[in-house]
């Protein structure tokens, strides 16, 4: 093959799951060669773009140049995939090269579409319109923050799922409210939140603790309501109505700080490719992770079909089960069990509190801590600002798989 490449493992997407698996596979069997394809230069931390968004995180800690994260002895390939062909084990590159594989891992993580609310594009990181779920428009949340003023409409919009992260897009409201509190001006603003969702979240045990802390700071929450286009100079946001009653309707609603989560979907290479399911995720088994139609290759994070909450914590259980998988196949070595659906979401209330919430398929309620799970917490605040930074820089990413146990036999207490 002309241009060609040929490596064991083969990994395309250096996010926190690829990363992730890479670091893992090399603590298990050294011998394999790994390779990753990541186009960019550096490696961001994304939960902590919701602490940046609320000025209490510099977006300097988030990230950190993509050469320090490559494990040692794994090849990187500064280039983005263009296609694959699995039926021939080949990745195609951007650049025209070709690459083959023993075994592939797909971890390309989601494309944010902003160009599905009719404006926004326009708008985005000017006249009040920001976002924390982009490393170049986070500051300007917080910039937007600070100016807010007595009599100001902060609006903040939840997308239709799947998208990453399932609380960031409430975490912001919140976190809004209590700075507003703080300066003694929450009551002289409106905070709205529109979702797509016919609930505040989609674990009922947490959407309980939530929809009472939304109360709390007299926060209209709005659901079944879509964000469908956006005037940024007119300070005007158009909203859909998606359920039953109302179908179809739009609704005209005014801003000061207007902070949208995009919708979200994989990566056109992936949905055009045959790795796809019908809706354009990667078809995995949702407890090995492997592809439901190619042996030899390997799903996980963000961009995979799994029914479980897009987060990195997610990320955590399934790479070692991907790594167990690829090793053993490779290197003989045992298989350690499989993936539950963990994800975790710590749900920051306000500045110094948090709900840690854990759950696995079927929204199953797993605290780690042996503590009430639906209590807003200083200790979870912490765990969130500092414990899962160094987690992830320092532990994670370096291929370590032990963390205790979330507990599976957890019974919730009667709404
Ligand atoms: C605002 C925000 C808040 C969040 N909060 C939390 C939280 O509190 N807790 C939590 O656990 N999770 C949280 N998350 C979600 C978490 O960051 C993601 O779930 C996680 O990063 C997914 O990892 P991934 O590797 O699948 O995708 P990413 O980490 O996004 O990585 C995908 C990689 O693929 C690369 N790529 C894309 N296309 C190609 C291509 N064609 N070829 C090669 N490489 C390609 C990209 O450059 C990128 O590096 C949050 C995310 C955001 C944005």
């Amino acid at each position: 093959m002309p241009n060609g490449q040929h490596h064991q493992v083969l990994i395309v997407g250096g996010g926190t799951a690829g990363i992730t698996v890479a670091a893992i596979l090399r603590r298990r069997a050294r011998n394999i060669a790994i390779a990753i394809v990541e186009p960019a230069q550096e490696h961001y931390y994304q939960p902590s773009l919701t602490l940046v968004g609320a000025g209490v995180y510099p977006l300097a800690k988030t990230h950190r140049p993509q050469a320090s994260v490559i494990p040692p002895g794994v090849t990187w390939i500064r280039d983005a995939a263009k296609s694959f062909e699995p039926g021939k084990n080949t990745v195609q590159l951007q650049n025209g090269d070709a690459l083959t594989y023993d075994y592939l891992v797909v971890c390309t993580g989601v494309k944010l579409d902003w160009d599905k609310i009719a404006g926004l594009a326009d708008t985005l990181g000017r006249n009040g319109v920001c976002s924390n779920y982009s490393p170049t428009t986070a500051g300007y949340t917080w910039e937007c923050v600070q100016k807010l003023k007595a009599g100001d409409k902060v609006v903040c919009t939840q997308p239709p799922m799947p998208f990453k992260c399932p609380g960031a897009p409430q975490k912001i409201v919140y976190l809004i409210a209590d700075r507003l509190r703080r300066r003694g001006i929450r009551k002289d603003c409106m905070l709205d939140f529109f979702t797509h969702a016919p609930a505040i979240f989609g674990v009922p045990y947490f959407a309980r603790a939530l929809v009472k802390v939304a109360a709390r700071y007299g926060i209209g929450v709005h659901y079944q309501q879509n964000l469908a286009a956006v005037d940024g100079q007119g300070k005007t946001a158009t909203f859909e109505f998606v359920g039953d009653n109302r179908k179809g309707e739009r609704e005209n609603v005014p801003f000061d700080l207007l902070h949208v989560s995009p919708p979200q979907s994989p990566h056109d290479n992936i949905k055009s490719s045959p790795l796809a399911n019908a809706s354009g995720w990667v078809e995995v088994n949702q407890a090995t992770m492997q592809h439901v139609r190619y042996q030899n290759v390997y799903s996980l994070g963000d961009v995979c079909s799994t029914p479980n909450s897009k987060t990195a914590a997610a990320v955590r259980k399934q790479a070692p089960v991907v790594a167990n998988e690829i090793a053993t196949a490779v290197a003989g070595k045992l298989v350690l069990g499989a993936y539950d659906g963990y994800a975790s979401c710590p749900l920051t209330t306000a500045i110094g509190k948090t709900i840690l919430a854990e759950f696995c398929y079927g929204g199953k309620v797993t605290p780690t801590l042996p503590l009430n799970p639906s209590k807003e917490r200083w200790v979870g605040w912490r765990i969130k600002l500092t414990g899962l930074p160094l987690m992830y820089w320092h532990y994670m990413l370096k291929g370590y798989v032990w963390f205790p146990k979330h507990n599976t036999d957890f019974k919730e207490e009667a709404p």
